[in-house]
C-alpha cells in the first residue's frame, strides 16, 4: 500500500531527494566512492556545498549582502547562537508558540529580554497582533510557523530593529521578501532535508553588531567567514537538501509551491469546516498554517480518537497524531506532500463520519 507521510519532522521529502542521495552513498557521480567517505574540502563537495547555496539563493531570490550558512545543533542551537551574538543590551521576542518560548529561554541567558505579546495563555491558537516592537531592541525574534499549534504568519513584516525569523517548517514554502529580515534560519528536517543540518541566512551588516566574545563555533563570523566550512559540515544532509532545492526549481519555484501548498491546505481545511466531526482548534482563521494542519474532534466525538487513527492507518496514512500538547490530529504537509494524499486524508475523514 501507498504509504503517505504526515509526520511534522522529520518529515517526507521528494522522492528524487530519497533517491539520488541513496545513490550518491553508494556511488557519488561515478567516483567509486560515497559522499560519506570523500574529504568536505575536496572539489566534489566543494561544487555541491557551493551549487546548494546559489541555488538556495535564487529560489528564495536572497540579496547580495547576505550569507547562506549550513549549521550543525538546529534550530535549537540557533536560538542559543542568537542572543550569543547579537543580544547586547535587549532583545523583542514575540510569543507564538513552543518553539517561540525555547528561544526566549535561551535569549533570557544574556540579557534583558522583552516579550511583545503573547498567546500562551489560550494555548497559542493564534499569532498575537496588534503589538508595539520596541526602538531600542538589538533585535526583535519570530516564528513564522508554529509547527505544534499549525499557525503561521503569513507576511513578510516590517519591523523598526532587526527582524530575526524561525523559519524552521515554512522555509521554501512560499515566496519570502529576505530583504526585511536580518536572519533567517531552521532545520532542514522539515521543508529541506533531513535531520543533521540546518541553515541561516544572515544579513552581514548584522555581525557588526557583536560586541561580546563568542566561542568560535558559535560565531557566525566564523561559520560566514569559512563559508560553511570551519569544520566538517554534514556533507551528507547538504548533498540531500541539494537534491530538494533542484526539485523545487525543476516544479518552477516559490509561486509554483506556495500555488500547491494553497491548494492542499484549503481542500483540508475545507473538509475540517464541513465535517460534523472534527474542528479546528485556532480562533483566528487567517493564521492557519499551510503547513501543518491542526484538527479535533468536537467535544461530544472525543471518544472516537483511536479509532480515527485506526482508520487513517489502514489507508496509509501516517503522522497524523497531534502533539500532545494540543491533542487531536494534526496533518504536515509539508512541500513534499503531494496533492495526492491530503485527498486520500479528506476522503478518510469524509468516509469515518458516515460510520460515526
Ligand atoms: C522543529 C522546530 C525547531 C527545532 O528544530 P531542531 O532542528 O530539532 O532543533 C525549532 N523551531 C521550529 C519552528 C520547529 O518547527
Amino acid at each position: 500500500m501507498k504509504k503517505y507521510n504526515f509526520n511534522p519532522g522529520p518529515s517526507v521529502l521528494p522522492e528524487i531527494t530519497l533517491k539520488n542521495t541513496a545513490e550518491a552513498v553508494l556511488n557519488l557521480n561515478g567516483s567509486g566512492l560515497s559522499i560519506m567517505e570523500i574529504s568536505h574540502r575536496s572539489k566534489d563537495f566543494e561544487a555541491i556545498l557551493k551549487e546548494a547555496k546559489d541555488l538556495f539563493r535564487e529560489i528564495l531570490s536572497i540579496p547580495t549582502g547576505y550569507s547562506i550558512l549550513f549549521l550543525q545543533g538546529g534550530a535549537s542551537l540557533q536560538f542559543t547562537m542568537i542572543p550569543y551574538n547579537f543580544l547586547n543590551k535587549k532583545a523583542a521576542y514575540l510569543d507564538s508558540g513552543s518553539w517561540a518560548n525555547k528561544a526566549i529561554k535561551e535569549a533570557k541567558l544574556f540579557g534583558e529580554v522583552q516579550v511583545v505579546a503573547s498567546s500562551k495563555e489560550q494555548n497559542y491558537t493564534f499569532v498575537p497582533k496588534n503589538y508595539v516592537i520596541p526602538a531600542d531592541a538589538d533585535y526583535f525574534h519570530i516564528t513564522t510557523n508554529n509547527t505544534i499549534y499549525g499557525t503561521e504568519l503569513k507576511t513578510d513584516i516590517a519591523s523598526p530593529v532587526p527582524l530575526v525569523a524561525d523559519a524552521s517548517s515554512d522555509i521554501l514554502s512560499r515566496p519570502m521578501d529576505i530583504s526585511k529580515y536580518a536572519l533567517v534560519y531552521g532545520g532542514a528536517q522539515k521543508n529541506l532535508g533531513p535531520a543533521g543540518v540546518a541553515f541561516a541566512i544572515v544579513k552581514d551588516s548584522l555581525l557588526e553588531k557583536v560586541t561580546r566574545p563568542v566561542p568560535t563555533m558559535l560565531s557566525y563570523k566564523t561559520h560566514v567567514e569559512n563559508d560553511s566550512l570551519y569544520n566538517t559540515p554534514p556533507c551528507v544532509a547538504i548533498y540531500a537538501c541539494l537534491q530538494t532545492l533542484k526539485w523545487l526549481k525543476d516544479l518552477g519555484g516559490l509561486k509554483a509551491i506556495h500555488k500547491m501548498n494553497n491548494e492542499k491546505a484549503d481542500l483540508l481545511y475545507n473538509e475540517i469546516d464541513r465535517s460534523k466531526l472534527f474542528i479546528s482548534p485556532l480562533t483566528a482563521a487567517e493564521d492557519r498554517s499551510i503547513m501543518n494542519v491542526v484538527f479535533v474532534l468536537k467535544p461530544e466525538y472525543k471518544e472516537l480518537e483511536e479509532k480515527f487513527l485506526e482508520l487513517a492507518k489502514s489507508k496509509g496514512l501516517v503522522g497524523i497524531k497531534g502533539h500532545r500538547s494540543v491533542g487531536g490530529f494534526r496533518a504536515s504537509i509539508y512541500n513534499a506532500m503531494p496533492l495526492d494524499g491530503v485527498k486520500v486524508l479528506v476522503q478518510a475523514m469524509k468516509e469515518f463520519e458516515t460510520q460515526a
